[in-house]
């Protein structure tokens, strides 16, 4: 069962030639075919392009090649560039679109050796806390697959919760790496704003997207992150700090941090074993050695608004380059406009649809101030709340979601309430700084996992990998395993 194990374990395996890439490759491609059609968690993969890079892998490892992920398999989200594989970002109007080059984060993936595989299910265009905004259709919870993984990057959470994949890549823009880890149980990054290159990564909300990992254990997606971070000629939003090496910074000691509570989290809606899951991983943090904090976050009740303005005009604007003139799943029509009219009708899905209206909306002529100007001041108010609370604490604690795992179905009709999912994670996106979910227990009956989130200061992902690998080594909850994994 080498797809059980992390990326470390079996790095290590791979190095003294235990195993080779092609056995750890057909272990994933194995669990594929036992549990993908309960979960969904691909739109797509190729396996005889997948075994075909583990042997290229194992050829330099017999060559005494070492890199800190050759030979491991890390799957993609549908948004991510890969050279000559699919590219749809779940949806139906890119038709059979392949990409014409790698993204950054994949190619430096590449350099460390992984085996870039899959193409990872989410809903359209990242627009969605559930994987129900599939075009190809949702992904399932595989802890209860009567369940939603969570969104948008689903397939990325199940895939590494059920063992289909070692580690993968996801994006976050208001919380879709983080919330999914959460209800599937595994570890989700959202580096700060500029840490990874968005070079290659189709555009949901430019000034929120950010590329990271989801992984098994802590140290893993330190691994990962070391990899993928760093300058880029290519993405002018990069910010060229150097990388440092994110596992020295896992030592298990936490004596004397400060970790902040905001008071302004204690909110209604809060699911009772969330509560009680999260309010005992501030006590073990406590115990660990960190002094507990409280921070006040005062204008955190206008995250969620001010996230929908600032998301839904940056939507409309980036989408509109899907016209059916350049890419592919053109309806045509008698002049270009009603070509437009019906290729986007027929290729977009609803949710896609309202935050292309909505996006509009604001950013139309008298109502541009009253809403995304207005939006962009609370924004800098909100980044200011954090900045402040971090002259006091190293980092802050919150739940990621406010729920565990809800029924396919549940929310679908009620937009609003799904929006409201995202209250936790949207702060971290508005304000640019890192973020990390990582399993903080379970609900009863049925067993589902809950996620705690540790925020950091912009570039404080150390200081959080920190925490949170203190808080692994400590506790059991990574451990249990997905009836599916
Ligand atoms: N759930 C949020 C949304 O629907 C966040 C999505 C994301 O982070 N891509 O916009």
């Amino acid at each position: 069962m080498l797809n059980r194990l992390t990326i470390s374990e079996l790095s290590q395996k791979l190095a003294r030639r235990e195993v080779s890439a092609r056995e750890v490759m057909q272990a994933c491609l194995d669990q594929i075919q036992r549990v993908e059609g309960k979960l969904h968690a691909f739109i797509s993969y190729n396996g005889a392009d997948a075994l075909a890079q583990a042997d290229v892998a194992d050829k330099a490892l017999a060559a005494g090649a070492r890199k800190p992920l050759l030979g491991i398999p890390v799957g993609m989200k549908d948004v991510l560039a890969v050279k000559d594989h699919p590219l749809n970002c779940g949806s139906k109007i890119l038709g059979s679109f392949t990409s014409l080059y790698d993204a950054t984060a994949v190619s430096k993936l590449r350099e460390a050796g992984a085996i870039i595989f899959g193409r990872l299910n989410m809903d359209e265009f990242a627009m969605g806390s559930s994987t129900e905004n599939s075009g190809f259709g949702p992904a399932s919870n595989p802890w209860d697959t009567t369940r939603i993984p969570g969104g948008s990057s689903g397939g990325s959470a199940v895939a590494v919760a059920a063992d289909e994949c070692i580690g993968t890549l996801g994006t976050d823009t208001g919380g879709s790496i983080r919330q999914p880890a959460a209800l599937c149980g595994c570890v989700g990054l959202k580096p700060t704003y500029g840490r990874v290159s968005r070079y290659g990564l189709v555009a949901f909300a430019s000034s929120l997207d950010q590329i990271g990992p989801f992984s098994k254990t802590v140290r893993d997606s330190a691994l990962i992150l070391n990899a993928i971070s760093g300058y880029d000629p290519c993405d002018s939003t990069i910010i060229p700090e150097p990388v440092p090496d994110y596992t020295a910074a896992l030592t298990g000691d936490i004596k004397g941090l400060k970790i902040g509570i905001a008071k302004e989290y204690a909110v209604g809606g809060l699911d009772a074993a969330v509560n009680s899951a999260v309010q005992n991983a501030v006590k073990h943090l406590e115990k660990l050695g960190a002094e507990i904090v409280e921070v006040s976050l005062p204008h955190t009740e206008y995250a969620v608004a001010t996230y929908y303005i600032v998301a839904t005009a940056e939507a409309s604007a980036n989408l509109a380059r899907f016209d059916g003139i350049r890419y592919c799943a053109r309806v045509e029509g008698a002049d270009p406009i009603e070509l437009y009219c019906k290729t986007r009708g027929a290729g977009f899905g609803a949710e896609v649809k309202r935050r292309i209206i909505l996006g509009t909306y604001v950013l139309s002529s008298g109502f541009h101030d009253a809403f995304y100007v207005r939006a962009q001041k609370v924004r800098t108010l909100i980044r200011q709340d954090f900045l402040n609370a971090f002259q006091k604490v190293d980092a802050i604690v919150t739940p990621t979601s406010p729920t565990p795992a809800f029924k396919i179905g549940e929310k679908a009709d009620d937009p609003l309430q799904m929006y409201l999912s995202d209250i936790f994670t949207i702060s971290a996106n508005l304000a640019g700084i890192p973020g990390i979910s990582i399993p903080c227990g379970f609900t009863a009956n049925p067993q589902l996992p809950i996620g705690l989130q540790l925020i950091g200061k912009p570039f404080g992902e150390e200081t959080i990998l920190k925490i949170a690998d203190a808080y692994e080594r400590t506790t059991p909850w990574h451990k249990e395993k997905s009836p599916l994994s």
